[in-house]
């Protein structure tokens, strides 16, 4: 899969940095896909400490 999730925000990207953590460390191995559209009024973003609207995996390696 040609996207990679973020190991510090969880947000998945097709780069090679994480736009928000301006990191390198990304996890090609990820599953469960969340697209969080709203942020503050949604649960899960709460749980993964989301706070934009963007795209993000569960669990990553
Ligand atoms: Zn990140």
């Amino acid at each position: 899969m040609a996207e990679r999730a973020c190991r510090h925000c969880m947000r998945l990207l097709e780069g090679q940095t994480c736009l928000i953590c301006g990191t390198s460390d990304l996890a090609e191995e990820w599953s469960g896909l969340v697209i969080i559209l709203d942020a503050e009024r949604s649960e899960i973003a709460k749980k993964l400490g989301v706070d934009i609207p963007d795209r993000f995996a569960l669990k990553v390696r």
